[in-house]
């Protein structure tokens, strides 16, 4: 059976899931550095990340 999710997961163009915050799809990775299913996720994530910085150095004195 050639329909099994699997054989994509292990195919060259492998399924990547979204690392953007509250994303969990799936996406074709079609580019080496891709990590979002769409460049809203990236930007999304992106920023998640530079608040949790922001917040981290305001807590520490
Ligand atoms: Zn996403």
């Amino acid at each position: 059976m050639l329909c099994a999710p699997f054989a994509l997961l292990a195919g060259p163009g492998a399924l990547r899931r979204c690392s953007a915050p509250g994303c969990s799809l799936f996406f074709v990775r079609d580019h080496p550095r891709r990590r979002w299913c769409n460049p809203g996720c990236g930007h999304r994530d992106r920023q998640a990340r530079y608040y949790r910085r922001k917040r981290r150095s305001e807590v520490s004195p």
